[in-house]
């Protein structure tokens, strides 16, 4: 039994039960399914196989960004995973994992010059760049290290993918890419230029897209500018189509990687490149939820009932930052009469708001509820806001567990604050 499956109202991670992990580890904790996370990789990868007929095989480059864990990485790249990193911090945490530099690609707006240096040391296959003055930048570093930068452009498509707002990319009107129309002379640029090889192109419109039909017309683009520069006379090798593809939180349709695949193959299939993709979310995000004890059931007299977790908005951002409703479970269902609560969190803020009006069995102090879905974006974005620790995290490997990060104690926190010395009477630390 593999990812995370409610069975007879219990809760299993790759047949391991979730409450008897909770007995040994604090709450709140995460843990994954790393069943779970090679099954949708294989996925994908099969996908590819049977409805993709270019010439190699795409890499599917794991957007770290999702949920960078180094266990996660390793697992991932024990099975041929690349990676897409966004910062010099990520790029390092790919190669430590030992995922192959000519596997991972480097994306962002921000690239800093130390970032850029850290990617042309590394020989990864290819920095995507996202503007004039960047790659004017990786040219001017490239040639004080006597080396040559690959790079690709990234594109700006102008399609709406149709997702939230904060997380739709591919938009004139976002940071993101370059527009169309000055790709072919930028391109030409960095052709003419020594210590540049640009290699292909990129394009990433947003995440969670459960539609499909924003690739194809994204992905149109692509082909349509690659031509344009294969007509220039000049190589283009690859194209990197981004990541984004969706997962279910409440009550989406799965998207289906062989229609994707489809899609890549209906578009760009004729053209002679190596195919990279970057997914993220699609990988991790439903093989991994956020465990959290019910620190009390409170009944207000209005007629609202509020269960209140020990996990919070700065263990799980998603729902304060993108509204996302994720599904919520209790981890042993023993068949109680149903209730309606406020699912929250107990950190001083309103928004810390897993989810409203939620129908479950009515809980009690104590019990283990699961916010599922919660592998991507969850771990990454986790603070110690409220002077909390970030939570601790769990991977289910076999039929064993492994405690992967540990919850900070107080120490761990306050150990990078540094207090100067204000005048008489104020202790530095130790405290
Ligand atoms: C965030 C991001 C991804 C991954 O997005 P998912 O929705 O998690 O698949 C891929 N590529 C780029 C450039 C990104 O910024």
């Amino acid at each position: 039994m593999s990812g995370i499956i409610e069975r007879d109202g219990v809760l299993y991670v790759d047949g391991v039960r979730v409450s008897e992990l909770a007995q040994s580890v604090p709450t709140p904790f995460y843990v994954y399914s790393s069943q779970r996370i090679i099954d949708k990789f294989k996925t994908l990868q099969s996908s590819f196989a049977e409805h993709y007929h270019g010439l190699k095989d795409p890499i599917i480059a794991y957007a770290c960004k999702a949920n960078s864990h180094l266990a996660i990485l390793k697992l991932l790249a024990e099975h041929g995973a690349g990676a897409d990193v966004v910062t010099g911090g990520e790029l390092r945490k790919a190669l430590l994992a030992g995922i192959d530099p000519q596997k991972i690609v480097f994306s962002g707006v921000g690239k800093t010059d130390a970032e850029i240096r850290t990617a042309l040391e590394s020989g990864i296959l290819q920095i995507n760049v996202e503007s004039r003055p960047e790659v004017e930048e990786i040219a001017r570093i490239a040639e004080a290290m006597d080396v040559v930068a690959h790079i690709a452009f990234r594109i700006n498509p102008n399609v709406d993918a149709g997702t939230h707002a904060k997380i739709t990319t591919g938009k004139k009107e976002n940071k993101f890419g370059i527009p169309n129309d000055e790709i072919l002379e930028l391109y030409q640029w960095a052709y003419a230029h020594d210590h540049l090889s640009p290699r292909g192109l990129s394009v990433h419109i947003g995440s969670q897209l459960t539609n499909l039909e924003p690739y194809r017309k994204a992905f149109r683009a692509l082909a349509a500018q690659t031509r344009e520069i294969l007509d220039a006379g000049m190589p283009l090798d690859v194209l990197d189509i981004g990541g984004g593809i969706g997962i279910i939180y409440t009550d989406e349709i799965s998207p289906c990687t062989d229609v994707y695949a489809d899609i890549v193959q209906e578009t760009l299939g004729d053209l002679d490149v190596q195919i990279v993709m970057e997914p993220g979310r699609y990988i991790v995000g439903d093989a991994g939820a956020l465990i959290s004890q019910v620190t009390y059931v409170k009944k207000n007299n209005s007629g609202r009932n509020y269960i209140i977790l020990d996990a919070g908005m700065n263990d799980l951002l998603r729902p304060a930052l993108y509204d996302t409703v994720h599904p919520i479970c209790c981890v042993d269902n023993h068949g109680r009469a149903p209730f309606v609560a406020d699912i929250v969190g107990p950190i001083c803020e309103t928004g810390d708001t897993f989810v409203k009006d939620k129908t479950l069995p009515e809980v009690e102090r104590g019990e283990y509820l699961a916010i599922c879905s919660s592998g991507a974006y969850g771990a990454v974005m986790a603070s110690q806001y409220n002077t909390r620790s970030i939570p601790a995290e769990v991977i289910v490997y076999g039929k064993t567990h492994h405690v992967i990060r540990k919850a900070r104690d107080f120490e761990a926190m306050v150990e990078d604050e540094i207090i100067p010395k204000f005048g008489q009477g104020l202790v530095t630390r130790p405290l």
